[in-house]
């Protein structure tokens, strides 16, 4: 199948890549849709190393 495209997590503010089959990359981030958080804590280090 094609699996080369790689959805990004839904989130507003999280730049981690999407469970495969989700929209969002962790609960964490399907629990704050809203956008509310200026920086994702999803607790990726993709997004950690932003929040410095
Ligand atoms: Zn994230
Ligand atoms: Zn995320």
């Amino acid at each position: 199948m094609n699996d080369k495209k790689q959805n990004s997590c839904a989130h507003p503010s999280c730049s981690c890549p999407a469970a495969a089959d989700g929209k969002y990359c962790s609960p964490h981030c399907e629990t704050i849709k809203t956008g509310a958080e200026i920086a994702c804590e999803c607790g990726h280090p993709q997004c950690a190393s932003k929040i410095d």
